[in-house]
């Protein structure tokens, strides 16, 4: 069965977007995962379809309404999948929780806009709230494509070597080696003689080397975290 996406927001024009191209879009058409975008306007209230109010209490900017939302989700969300809500407020999305996605029959996702979106209905529907990471873009689209991507290449049948999935950045908790190819000569800088001196043995060691220095230098927060599982 198909992994399956839906996707509520005020911009519809902007999916697929990417996600039809390159190994997203090759999986799309292949119908390894569908994807269904409703708008949210469909479900604002009086003559202009109004989806937002001023923030209770004061403020700038505008929040997207609790009960247009609920209507919206009411009338286009069909099965049990679990419900996203893309925020700067959510826990950071991890590799790991993509992988745990990649498991699940697919996913539907809210796109906030302005100021976000009334906390009622994030309580309402238990919504798992992830942020992309540490700075404010003005809506869930960008988010929700960035997720999307990085579930869908892990999806069954995507990646032709499901190899490169296993060995590549935070599959093992660390940061991936360098990588080299033709020609061998550049800039008068050559690939490292041992990638190419077909001992398999020590190609090994020298990228497990080169992973942990790398971890070490730019992300130690992965080498403690890795620790605390061991
Ligand atoms: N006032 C809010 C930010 C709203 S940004 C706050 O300070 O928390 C508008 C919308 O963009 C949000 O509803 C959210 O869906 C999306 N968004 C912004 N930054 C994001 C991030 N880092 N990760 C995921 N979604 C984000």
């Amino acid at each position: 069965m198909a992994w399956n996406v839906d996707i509520l927001t005020l911009y519809p024009d902007m999916f697929p977007g990417h996600l039809d191209k390159s190994l997203s879009g090759k999986a799309l058409k292949q119908d390894i995962w569908n994807l269904k975008v409703h708008d949210i306007r469909n479900y604002g209230k009086g003559t202009h379809k109004t989806v937002d109010g001023k923030p209770a209490g004061g403020g700038p900017g505008m929040v997207l309404r609790a009960d247009v939302l609920d209507e919206a989700i009411k009338g286009c969300i069909k099965n049990n999948n679990r419900i996203i809500y893309f925020s700067p407020k959510g826990k950071q999305l991890t590799q790991e929780k993509v992988k745990e996605f990649s498991l699940s029959n697919g996913v539907s996702i809210l796109c906030g806009h302005f100021e976000g979106i009334d906390q009622r209905v994030i309580e309402k529907y238990d919504m798992e709230e992830i942020s992309i990471g540490d700075y404010i873009l003005s809506g869930g689209e960008i988010a929700a494509m960035a997720f999307l991507d990085s579930v869908i290449r892990l999806l069954p049948n995507v990646i032709g070597n499901n190899e490169s999935t296993i060995v590549e950045s935070f599959s093992d908790g660390l940061l991936e080696y360098p990588q080299f190819t033709k020609p061998n000569d550049f800039d008068n800088k050559e690939i490292p003689s041992i990638l190419l001196s077909g001992d398999h043995k020590a190609i090994e060691e020298w990228r497990t080397n080169e992973s942990l220095s790398l971890t070490k230098k730019r992300r130690p927060d992965l080498i403690s975290k890795k620790k605390d599982k061991i």
